[in-house]
């Protein structure tokens, strides 16, 4: 074989086989697409391949030519437990919140115009009037998301100055996202306190100086420290900041409005407790157990987020109309107290064992196999580390259990389930109510195969 058997890409165009290739996809595409495979081909001959007939080229072309055309992002059926999964794309919306943005996108929107004085107004109060009345902060700030809000607090607070930080919270989130880099990043210069198990109030009091500007407490979001360790409180933080006169920049993570301990998990800090103990700032996302789309918010003193919005970095992390139209309404589910019915995440999180047990048995029944076996769904996103809820899954018993997660990933949607212990384990706990069928019909084709 040799390189002279592969045909050019005007013999191929011209192939009565490439015909229909070329009516699907043009004449422009289809010549991109058979450079490309022809390329391959080459470089798989000179490997030692043999060289394919025309008819196999033209089939792999019109694959290559199909994945082009296919969306890499694309919606998925999450039966693995974890409620917020980042990979997947943490909170799913609202019904409601994907309604605002369907209305807002479609046409034009009041983005940033008055209705009543008919003039230009600010994009800044849609949603933060709603933060406000939530949470009894004075101001409120919505960014792109909480790593940029932090960027921002630093950035307007502590540029050329210090930040103080207790050693214990020098966290990396995940996705390269550490706290000590985003410090940098600000121009802030970062004063590790204490130990990395043990700080204590007076270790913060001990390098307080003229240039101290702020004082950070990072929610430890991903892990936990447990044994000899200590932390000083958010109390003792704020009471020493006020003495000092230096504002305490509490980064809770998650950004809960609802306590989480009253569905049987441990509690994770809410926005109002940290306002209430009297935080200057509390930044938090918008998707994780707020339930909304990714965002970061800023609430807190007026003169503080007032000084934030001037910033010029403000301009660059500023959100987008389709985000704040899915976190007002996301933000009108808690105003109406209808969040644990309306808001996915908390829906989830909700759910009792016996709704979940009834799916999971529903499933079996549907598929005629499987084992009901008891199991965690986790709350994932950064919030309530090692916390889990008792749920019930369905496990499925199959000859190659990661061959065969690998084929529920390649039906339409695709299905991402765990392996565990050679089986496929469902959660039924993420699976939202209306992909059900789709979850089915996808696993039976599995099954059938
Ligand atoms: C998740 C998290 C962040 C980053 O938030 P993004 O919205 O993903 O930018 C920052 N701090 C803490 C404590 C977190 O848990």
């Amino acid at each position: 074989m040799s390189l002279r058997d592969i045909p050019s890409v005007d013999h191929l165009l011209n192939h009565p086989q490439a015909a229909s290739l070329i009516s699907a996809y043009g004449h422009a595409l289809c010549v991109q697409a058979f450079r490309e495979q022809l390329a391959l081909t080459r470089h798989a001959v000179l490997e030692g391949a043999p060289s394919p007939d025309e008819q196999t080229l033209i089939n792999q072309t019109g694959d290559m030519l199909n994945s082009w055309l296919t969306p890499t992002l694309r919606s998925v059926i999450n039966a693995t437990g974890v409620i917020i999964h980042t990979n997947l794309g943490r909170s799913p919306l609202s019904r409601s919140a994907r309604e605002a943005i369907l209305s807002v996108s479609s046409g034009y929107s009041t983005l940033e115009y008055e209705l009543q004085r008919g003039r230009r107004g600010k994009r800044d109060m849609h949603a933060e009037a709603l933060i406000t009345r939530l949470t009894g902060a004075e101001a409120a700030l919505v960014v792109n998301n909480n790593a940029a809000a932090i960027l921002l607090a630093l950035t307007s607070l502590a540029r050329r100055k210090q930040v103080l930080i207790s050693r214990s919270q020098l966290i990396e989130i995940g996705g390269g996202f550490r706290i000590p880099d985003v410090l940098k990043q600000s121009g802030a210069k970062l004063v590790e306190v204490g130990t990395t198990n043990r700080t204590h109030l007076r270790d913060f009091e001990n390098v307080i100086e003229d240039r101290t500007a702020l004082i950070m407490r990072a929610h430890h979001s991903n892990f936990k420290i447990v044994g000899f360790t200590t932390e000083p409180s958010l109390t003792e933080l704020v009471e020493l900041g006020k003495r000092h006169g230096i504002p305490v920049l509490d980064d809770i993570g998650s950004g809960a409005l609802l306590d989480t301990a009253q569905f049987g998990l441990g509690h994770e800090p809410t926005v109002q407790e940290s306002l209430q103990i009297g935080s200057s700032l509390v930044a938090f996302s918008g998707d994780k157990l707020l339930g909304g789309p990714q965002a970061g918010i800023l609430t807190g003193e007026k003169g503080l987020i007032d000084k934030l919005r001037r910033q010029p970095l403000a301009r660059a992390v500023r959100p987008d109309k389709l985000c704040l139209a899915a976190l007002s309404a996301t933000l009108l589910h808690y105003m109406k107290g209808n969040a644990t019915s309306e808001v996915p995440v908390w829906r989830m999180i909700a759910a009792t064992e016996d709704s979940v047990e009834g799916r999971a048995v529903a499933w079996r029944k549907y598929l005629g196999q499987g084992e009901i076996v008891p199991g965690r769904s986790t709350v994932g996103g950064g919030s309530l580390p090692e916390e889990t809820l008792p749920t019930t899954l369905l496990a499925l018993e199959v000859k190659h259990p990661n061959a065969f997660a690998g084929r529920l990933r390649e039906v339409d949607p695709p299905i991402i389930a765990r392996v565990e212990e050679d089986r496929v384990i469902l959660d039924p706990r993420t699976v939202l109510a209306d992909q059900e069928d789709d979850l089915l019909t996808g696993i039976e084709l599995v099954l059938k195969r």
